[in-house]
């Protein structure tokens, strides 16, 4: 049986994955090489691009600052990128296969590093290959890169992960999503983010070109972004304010790379500390290191989120809906409910009866 690239959209939608483009190996032809398919696959023809979506409630609890565990666990990398789209892409990748076609299924994981080191074979790229994701959606034509630099589709404009398969079978590509079809640079994810994203004072911008089209977005701190998000910021966490009371720590000072930022988040989240009278849980922050055990266990190129995407995700969908700028509707209408919450920079000493109130859960009292 021959395959088509509608035939793979059907079969992709019978597995579960709500996303499908494809984008032909031509389209990758600015792509650095160590960052292109045929790097992994030389003989690729094509590269399919897939996708699940985020649920619009997996975020409630934490726009409501109630609850926390669903976003990492379902939502984010807990499973929804290490089991929901990944058991999806294999399915398509054997559905290849069956059909006499190589497909590589690809795990979009975010990579840290790419080392200097030497090609393992001659002429070859050297080792440690990442496909950049959202850049591959677009020329996939499943959507295109908003302002924020977050992956926005016209089902549910922000709310998507995204995964791969590389093929040498040559199919039909996808049209492309013109650039400015969703994002209309409303600004909603700045004015949403807890000031992490200062690009739009340095006005500095990323720009790519597929087949003539130019997608441009702005060029995000990331060292802002990435303390923010996993945890180190106090205002987007209270699990700091429990665990560290009358600690001092703005974000918006820090002037610090991606790297670094991961580096100081994630220790901070995830180690441990012998356990005190005043903090009997035996880890640093004890909310954070819970996430991390959810979303990241023991694999690799997982992870967990504590501040939810406040403004690139939960302000722009908001936004998007509310304008009908993309398909997503629900009956009980906007997101944004109710007046947001963000907590200062300088954390809050517990009061007496609050530390009674831990220690009685901690005790089982409670
Ligand atoms: S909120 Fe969304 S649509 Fe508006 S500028 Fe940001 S990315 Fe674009």
């Amino acid at each position: 049986m021959v395959i088509t690239t509608e035939k793979l959209r059907q079969y992709a939608e019978s597995v579960g994955l709500d996303l499908f483009g494809v984008a032909n190996i031509e389209r990758f032809k600015d792509a650095p090489p160590r960052m292109h398919p045929a790097a992994i696959m030389p003989e690729a023809k094509s590269v399919i691009v897939v996708g699940k979506r985020i649920l619009r409630g997996g975020w409630r609890g934490i726009e409501e600052g109630t609850y926390w565990p669903n976003y990492t666990y379902f939502d984010y990398s807990g499973l929804l990128n290490s089991f929901f789209i990944p058991w999806g892409v294999y399915e398509l990748a054997c559905f290849l296969e069956d059909h006499g076609w190589e497909a590589t299924p690809y795990y979009s994981g975010v990579p840290e590093r790419q080392l200097n080191r030497e090609p393992l074979r001659q002429g070859a790229v050297p080792p440690d290959v990442h496909l950049a994701i959202r850049i591959a959606g677009v020329a996939a034509g499943v959507g295109e890169i908003g302002w924020s630099k977050v992956f926005l589709t016209k089902k549910f404009g922000p709310r998507q992960r995204l995964h791969a398969v590389i093929t040498d079978a040559p199919l039909e590509p996808s049209p492309l999503v013109k650039p400015g079809t969703i994002c209309n640079r409303c600004m909603e994810c700045v004015r949403g983010c807890p000031g992490a994203i200062p690009h739009i004072k340095e006005g500095k911008t990323v720009k790519i070109q597929i087949e003539g089209e130019t997608y441009e977005w702005a060029d995000v701190d990331m060292g802002k972004c990435t303390l923010m998000y996993h945890g180190g910021d106090p205002r987007t966490s209270p699990f700091l304010h429990k665990d560290f009371p009358g600690w001092k720590f703005d974000v918006t000072e820090q002037e610090v790379s991606e790297g670094a930022a991961y580096k100081f988040a994630w220790t901070l989240s995830g180690a441990k500390w012998r356990p005190s009278e005043e903090f009997p849980s035996g880890y640093v922050v004890e909310g954070h290191a819970m996430l991390m055990k959810w979303g990241v266990g023991e694999r690799e190129g997982s992870s967990y989120g504590v501040e939810g995407s406040r403004g690139c995700m939960r302000s722009c969908f908001n936004y998007l809906e509310r304008t009908g700028r993309i398909e997503s509707r629900f009956h009980n209408g906007a997101f944004i409910k109710r007046p947001r919450w963000l907590l200062p920079a300088k954390t809050q000493p517990l009061t007496k009866e609050q530390i009674e109130a831990y220690r009685a859960v901690d005790e089982g009292r409670k």
